[in-house]
């Protein structure tokens, strides 16, 4: 094949033109954006002023699409650590117990890994990254895709177009166009209100800890991330579910000081701030169901967040956007192939994440009574991974997305909470 266009040069665009360049002997990349030459931040990625976890799955499977990746971040300044050892994870309102996951953890900035993506991709032979080209439409011949339509005018012919041009996409309007039905859209209402704030670090800060997670629980839907940044930087996230951000810096504290461990108050409170907070709204996550679509034109796939957007709190978007670039290598895909694939790569984030946003009162939708087991049965699971590190372990490498949340069911892990039953009341210790 000779030519594949990519839709947006971020996080999922960038890898996907990765994964087809090993198909396809050109592959252009097309952003709306003005892509900046130093690793700074842009329009059209709002959120890479808020924490931008990679997990750990992630940052293995960028190293597959990109040999070398974390090696280069890390000699730019990105922290490398095992995702349980110098980490805070306050869960369900349990400070888990520390150990060694295995799981190895890239802690780098947003504007920094996508910088150093985008530069790796565009040295690739045949690649090509545009800026300041805004896609407005499909070309189209006998139901298949044969190239876009750019806001100047220009038609860029292609064998394939990837739209990879994030939540906003427009391919569910195209497909109208074409005589196409667009995919049924799962919404689930969070109305998860961030504020943002860098300081500078200092290595005794939290005693030498790089990330401090304390998660939001039904009673307290608040939620707070520090993440140690190259630079001697953290950036730090509050989150509320359904209630007004912060914003002046003495509300930023006030706020920290209601999340369910005080790590982060204490942080805010004794590091210096370097600039104002910053916001963002997510009102809702969103899962397109191209997978279920009786028909879908040739030439054309859809990826990352114009997929499924999820709640970013769980930090799984750009992990699920590389492990989707890895289907993209398969040439043998028909589109329905590829998106029953995707469907399988989204099930297991959008199934943690939407289970635990129905179990806060401000999200629509109604619990199961599947799931209120399995809650009660994870408030249990937490209380005894306080205390069991080999629990934790398990608890981390579902959220990392290696493991299935029915991993953490399993007759030698149900066994382990069983037994840890006398410990069950233990508070969070600061
Ligand atoms: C507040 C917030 C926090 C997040 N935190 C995390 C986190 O901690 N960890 C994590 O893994 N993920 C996180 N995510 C998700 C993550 O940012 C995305 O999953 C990731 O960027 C992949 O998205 P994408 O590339 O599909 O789309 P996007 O990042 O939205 O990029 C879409 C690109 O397409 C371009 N574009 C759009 N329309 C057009 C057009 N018509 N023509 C040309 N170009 C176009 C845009 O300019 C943009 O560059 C967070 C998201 C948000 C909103």
């Amino acid at each position: 094949m000779d030519h594949a266009v990519v839709i947006g040069a971020s996080i999922a665009g960038l890898l996907s033109a990765a994964a087809l360049h090993r198909r396809f002997a050109q592959v252009t990349v097309l952003d709306r954006d003005t892509l900046p030459a130093v690793d700074a931040h842009r329009r059209g990625a709002g959120q890479s002023r808020h924490a931008h976890g990679l997990l750990a799955r992630g940052s293995e499977v960028m190293d597959e699409l990109l040999p070398g990746l974390s090696a280069e971040l890390v000699a730019q300044g990105a922290i490398r650590g095992d995702m349980q050892d110098r980490a805070r994870h306050v869960h369900a309102g349990r400070r888990l117990a520390r150990g060694s996951s295995g799981l190895t953890g890239l802690l780098v900035s947003r504007p920094l890994l996508e910088g150093q993506v985008r530069r790796r991709v565009g040295a690739l032979p045949g690649v090509r990254v545009l800026a300041e080209r805004t896609v407005t439409g499909l070309l189209a011949r006998q139901g298949r895709v044969t190239g876009v339509r750019l806001a100047e005018g220009e038609l860029i012919p292609a064998d394939l177009v990837v739209d990879a041009a994030g939540r906003g996409s427009r391919t569910p309007f195209w497909l109208g166009d074409l005589g196409f039905r667009p995919p049924r859209e799962e919404r689930v209402t969070i109305d998860l209100r961030y504020s943002s704030r860098e300081f500078r670090r200092r290595d005794d800060h939290l005693a030498g800890d790089v990330i401090a997670v304390v998660g939001p629980t039904p009673g307290t839907p608040r939620a707070g991330v520090a993440l140690a940044l190259e630079d001697e930087r953290w950036v730090v996230t509050l989150a509320g579910y359904g209630m007004g951000p912060p914003r002046g810096h003495g509300d930023f504290a006030a706020f920290a000081a209601t999340l369910a461990a005080p790590d982060l108050h204490h942080l805010v409170t004794t590091a210096e701030p370097l600039g104002e907070p910053r916001t963002y709204h997510t009102p809702t996550a969103v899962r397109r169901r191209y997978e279920r679509l009786a028909s879908f034109p040739d030439g054309l796939l859809v990826t990352g967040d114009a997929v499924c957007s999820f709640n970013p709190l769980y930090g799984q978007g750009m992990t699920v956007a590389a492990l989707e670039a890895k289907a993209l290598l398969d040439p043998g895909l028909s589109p329905a192939a590829y998106f029953r694939r995707l469907a399988a790569i989204v099930d297991l984030p959008w199934e943690i994440t939407v289970g635990a946003d129905l179990r806060i009162a401000t999200t629509d939708g109604r619990p199961t009574p599947k799931m209120r087991l399995i809650g009660a049965y994870l408030d249990r699971f937490h209380a005894a991974a306080a205390h069991d590190p080999e629990l934790t372990r398990r608890f981390l490498r579902v959220t990392n997305l290696y493991d299935p949340p029915q991993s953490l069911m399993s007759p030698p892990a149900l066994l382990r909470v069983l037994r840890s039953g006398a410990q069950r009341a233990v508070p969070v210790p600061a």
